[in-house]
């Protein structure tokens, strides 16, 4: 984390889980022991359905809430679908994009670009996820993988957007598989994201945009992770589900940095 050029971001993604009424009791619990410091952003990316229930929890709160997905077209005959300016007038204020069960699901990166597009058009914040899988890693690719993800991820964003994306390294093999990236894989990439975006665009847009680490990152790994100084936060899936988790993980994005 560098907190002197840019924002701490902890970011929940509940994924397919937690009914409307279950979100209201999470919300109650959490709000009893958030921790009152301002060091970090915090965001939960809740399912479609839930989001009426979480704004109106955390309406009060600094916490912001999120989707999980969204459509690139702006309204139209696309049944199921949600559209970025549904997802603000619901309160929403991110919006998790090309998360890599989604892209399992068929999302290719030409969708990824253009759901970051509407999602910035609308006054959104993506969460820009992307991530090589075990054999990428293994074959020794990980870093031209990441970089084309990136490049084509962020297509037609211009130099005034760029610092409202925040980007997501998420190791396909560490999601969801209790196992972490060690804090200096999580490093190399995500300084490997930045030099990407410094090329894009400049020095002082790569020093200002927030590039998150996840993959079974938990109340244990965290600080060890939020300690290095390309990591500026968390996308946490399973230990968001649980209030004094996520608490703890947001205690480890308010430790000392420089
Ligand atoms: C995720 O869903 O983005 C994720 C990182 O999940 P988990 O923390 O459970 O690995």
């Amino acid at each position: 984390m560098n907190r002197k050029y840019r924002k701490t971001v902890i970011a929940g993604n509940w994924k397919m889980n937690k009914t409307p009424s279950e979100t209201k009791e999470f919300m109650t619990q959490f709000k009893t022991i958030m921790p009152k410091g301002r060091w970090c952003d915090v965001a939960l990316c809740v399912p479609a359905v839930c989001i009426p229930a979480a704004v109106r929890a955390m309406r009060e709160t600094r916490v912001g809430i999120g989707a999980e997905n969204v459509n690139a077209n702006p309204s139209g005959a696309y049944t199921g679908e949600i559209a970025a300016n549904m997802l603000v007038d619901a309160g929403c204020k991110y919006v998790i994009i090309g998360h890599s069960e989604r892209r399992a699901m068929g999302e290719t990166d030409a969708d990824v670009n253009a759901k970051v597009l509407a999602a910035l058009e609308a006054g959104l914040t993506p969460i820009m996820c992307c991530g090589e899988s075990l054999e990428q890693r293994e074959a020794g690719i990980t870093e031209e993988w990441i970089t084309m993800q990136i490049k084509l991820g962020l297509q037609g964003v211009s130099e005034e957007k760029i610092r409202k994306v925040i980007i997501a390294y998420e190791p396909i093999w560490a999601i969801g598989t209790g196992r972490t990236a060690t804090p200096e894989q999580a490093q190399e990439v995500c300084e490997n994201i930045r030099a990407v975006v410094r090329k894009l665009y400049s020095s002082k847009n790569a020093r200002a945009i927030s590039i998150l680490y996840g993959g079974s990152m938990n109340e244990k790994n965290a600080y060890e992770l939020l300690a290095q100084p390309d990591i500026d936060g968390g996308l946490i899936g399973g230990a968001s589900l649980v209030p004094e988790k996520f608490v703890k993980i947001i205690e480890a994005a308010n430790q000392p940095t420089v």
